[in-house]
């Protein structure tokens, strides 16, 4: 089954979450896609509550590796499960270059999520320097290399990883589908290499960076995108259930 992830970003107020979703659930209720909101923090409980009974399933945008102590400002893993959280994005690009997100953190917040009982989504993906030096591959083998280190297959064959290149993120420059499906490819045999081909067809690998309906079937259709991470279109009711009803 693909995925449509939608990661709100800092949007939308606990009420207009609700309103959001109260009006979604309807009409995605028959999807053939998975539907996971990735919503600010502090909209989780109303959002969850307004999810129960659809399938529309809860995630969270950031969460800390520790799991309670004095870390001013964080939320941990318990915290999460407890509300309902089932998904959480860690590593993405705006969290690496704004809030010191690094990939051995990723790789501490893996551990902490999945020990929890949730399912992280691993963001990496090139800057455009990067894609124009040559060296998007060498550069998400490495950031997933390091994110899913002392991993086992168990917990790999469970993992989300969203490529995202910087260069197509909110900036309505989507990668063609031919880029991102090289790029989850990448990734795949990257899994493969470090587990093997069970682990590497399981795990589910998204395109992020500018999704939207009129290219989602595009980049879903490609035999190594298992879905979308979105953004923007996410916040966009018409919008993001077209992505969802995309076939
Ligand atoms: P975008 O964001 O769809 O607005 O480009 C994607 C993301 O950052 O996850």
């Amino acid at each position: 089954m693909k995925m449509a992830a939608g990661n709100w970003k800092m949007n939308k107020t606990p009420n207009e979450a609700v309103e959001f979703i109260q009006n979604l659930k309807d009409k995605v209720k028959d999807a053939e896609t998975e539907v996971v909101v990735a919503v600010p923090y502090v909209a989780i409980p109303a959002v969850v509550e307004t999810c129960k009974g659809t399938n529309i399933k809860v995630g969270a945008q950031n969460v800390h590796w520790e799991d309670s102590g004095a870390y001013t400002g964080e939320v941990s893993c318990s915290m999460l499960k407890e509300l309902g959280v089932q998904y959480v994005i860690i590593g993405h690009s705006e969290r690496r270059e704004y809030f010191a997100e690094t990939d051995e953190t990723v790789n501490k917040k893996a551990h902490a999520i999945l020990n929890a009982g949730m399912t992280p989504i691993i963001c990496c993906g090139e800057s455009l320097t990067q894609r124009e030096q040559g060296v998007t591959k060498e550069h998400i083998r490495y950031q997933i290399k390091i994110a899913l280190l002392g991993l086992t297959k168990e917990q790999v064959s469970k993992l989300v990883i969203a490529y995202e290149p910087i260069w197509a993120i909110g900036t309505g420059k989507t990668a063609t589908a031919q880029q991102a499906e090289e790029a989850c490819y990448v990734i795949r045999e990257l899994v493969k290499e470090l587990y093997d081909e069970e682990t590497a067809e399981s795990v589910r690998i998204l395109y992020g960076g500018s999704v939207k309906a009129s290219n989602a079937k595009e980049l879903f259709d490609m035999p190594n995108i298992d879905g979308g991470l979105i953004g923007g279109a996410s916040l966009k009711l018409d919008e993001y259930v077209a992505i969802v009803n995309y076939n």
